[in-house]
């Protein structure tokens, strides 16, 4: 019986790799098409200001509304456009529609406010990157200090003189720099003395196990308070709770992103959140303080 089981295991395991690949290969075929066929679109999430209880900006998080599949999120697809390289222009699609959206906004007289856009590395790595987002900027008529970027730890890392020369022109520019994720790659807290980045995003993992047993507590709190002593604001990402938000918010963290506060929402709830406050369904906006 023992063979059995090894040979039905194997078997299930190899129709189901089979399986994945013909997913995985018909995901990318559509992949294709999806620009063209206008199937992207994009969520907003609330960015918060902790202190003063006020939305101050939004991260953009990239969505897929496949005509087979239905609504994708970007950790099924975004591996895919950076392995064929659509990524360099589906990103580019993303923050173009982004600085015409903020611009629009800001005309309209809604408060000044961030937007912050995720950069794959391989669209950082690309040798035109800068001048593509002084081209969105100038097009869009957006003013830089209303855009932010969201590197990976990854890429600030690399540290590189090109990648350090790229970080060095957007700040000059402006365009304001987000380390996203932060916490969950290797990079030492005084390497950005060097760095021009405006904030660190605490990674989601961090903030959802500050209730349980753990360090989560303690490596939170170092890097506020380290991120701070560097002149860096810091962002909790994930906040899902009272009690989560709570302990970040004695830590004297800046900002807050998380479903306490919102879930990502469409260009239309967004404005409507920001223009009549918590009269729309998805926010849930605790008015405490
Ligand atoms: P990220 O940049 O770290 O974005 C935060 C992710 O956490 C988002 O997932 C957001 O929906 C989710 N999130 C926010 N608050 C909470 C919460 O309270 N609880 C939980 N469980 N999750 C929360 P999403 O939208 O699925 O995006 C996943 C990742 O895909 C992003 O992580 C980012 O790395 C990437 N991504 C999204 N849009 C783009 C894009 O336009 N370009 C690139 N290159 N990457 C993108
Ligand atoms: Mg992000
Ligand atoms: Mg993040
Ligand atoms: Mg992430």
């Amino acid at each position: 019986t023992a063979k059995y089981s090894e040979g039905n295991t194997y078997k299930i395991y190899h129709r189901d790799m089979r399986e994945r690949l013909k997913e995985r290969v018909n995901l990318s075929i559509m992949l294709h098409i999806a620009l063209e066929n206008k199937e992207y679109f994009i969520v907003y999430q609330p960015l918060v200001d902790v202190r003063k209880n006020q939305i101050i900006g939004a991260e953009a998080l990239l969505r897929w509304n496949s005509p087979h599949k239905g609504v994708i999120s970007p950790g099924a697809f975004i591996p895919l456009l950076e392995e064929s390289g659509l990524i360099v222009g589906v990103g580019e699609w993303v923050l173009r529609e982004v600085c015409r959206q903020n611009k629009l906004w800001q005309d309209e007289g809604l408060m000044p406010m961030v937007i912050s856009v995720n950069v794959s590395p391989i669209q950082f790595e690309r040798e035109d990157f800068v001048d593509r987002v002084k081209e969105v900027l100038k097009e869009t008529k957006l003013k830089a200090k209303y855009l932010q970027l969201e590197i990976t730890e990854g890429i600030a890392m690399q540290n590189t003189a090109d990648q350090l020369k790229k970080l060095h022109e957007l700040r000059n520019m402006g365009v304001k720099i987000a380390i996203d994720d932060f916490g969950t790659g290797y990079s030492s807290l005084s390497y950005f003395k060097e760095f021009p980045v405006s904030s660190l995003k605490i990674d989601q993992s961090f903030v959802q196990d500050i209730l349980k047993e753990g360090n989560d507590k303690a490596i939170i709190s170092a890097i506020i308070s380290m991120g701070h002593n560097l002149g860096l604001l810091t962002t909790a990402e994930g906040v899902e709770t009272e009690e989560q938000l709570e302990f970040i918010k004695e830590q004297g963290c800046d900002n807050v992103q998380g479903y306490l506060f919102s879930k990502p929402i469409t260009s239309e709830d967004f404005e409507k959140l920001i223009k009549y406050g918590k009269a729309i369904k998805p926010a849930i906006l605790p008015m405490k303080s």
